[in-house]
């Protein structure tokens, strides 16, 4: 398929996303101009392509999804607080859409991913687009990367039942880490922040993802 031709990669099909992520009320400029870099339509089937751009998760294989551009940026815009970010670290790849997106924005991205298959795709197209400081582990995320960490910024792409307190050691004081929390009926999406003192935790709005599962597969 000649996907310029359907007009992908128009300038201006992105912009309308862009826009449409204003309007909903995402500010911080770094994140949106990211968001503009990323070709979202080579991360989902073909058959979905001409839907890239709209502002809606699409099915990606393994039950799985990729995740809304509002709550990418939403939860980046959280996680960065306006700041540069060094080394950060996504629980859930998926497609690897958000972690292109991260790789804009972060100096160094580690992402793991649960299912065999997902990870080789989202390596494959990473190493395509040439994104060379995203680093893809196909692990069970749950236990975080301790021999990487500490981290400036957690972001997690799956619903965990509990806030996992034991992620939240990973990382760096003045580090922010972004979640969704909760079962399939009720989630809400969860900010943590470390400072010299502690931890301290803000609940913010609803949100939908899929689950947080263990183990590898
Ligand atoms: N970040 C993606 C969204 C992925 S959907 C995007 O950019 O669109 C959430 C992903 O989290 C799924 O691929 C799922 O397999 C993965 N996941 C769920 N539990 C996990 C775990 N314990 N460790 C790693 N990945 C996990």
């Amino acid at each position: 398929m000649n996907i310029s031709g359907i007009g992908m990669t128009s300038q201006r099909t992105k912009q309308r996303m862009i826009d449409r992520l204003r309007e909903k009320g995402i500010k911080d400029e770094a994140v949106l101009a990211a968001i503009f870099a990323v070709p979202r339509h080579l991360f989902v089937d073909e058959a979905l392509a001409s839907r890239a751009y709209d502002d809606v998760s699409l099915p990606i294989n393994f039950n799985q999804t990729i995740s809304q551009p509002y709550i990418v940026a939403r939860m980046i815009e959280i996680m960065r607080n306006g700041a540069p970010m060094g080394r950060v670290l996504e629980i859930g790849t998926g497609c690897g859409y958000q972690a292109a997106v991260l790789s804009h924005l972060a100096t160094e991205v580690y992402s793991m991913e649960r299912i065999a298959p997902l990870h080789e795709r989202a390596k494959k197209q990473l190493r395509e687009l040439k994104l060379r400081n995203v680093t893809l582990r196909y692990a069970d995320g749950c236990v975080g990367l301790p021999e990487v960490a500490p981290f400036d910024g957690i972001i997690m792409a799956a619903a965990a039942p509990t806030l996992l307190p034991a992620l939240r050691e990973q990382l760096k004081v003045g580090g922010r880490m972004v979640l969704p929390v909760g079962n399939m009926q009720e989630q809400s999406l969860y900010l943590i922040e470390r400072d010299a003192k502690g931890f301290r935790e803000t609940k913010l709005e609803s949100v939908k993802f899929v689950p947080l599962l263990s183990g590898k597969v």
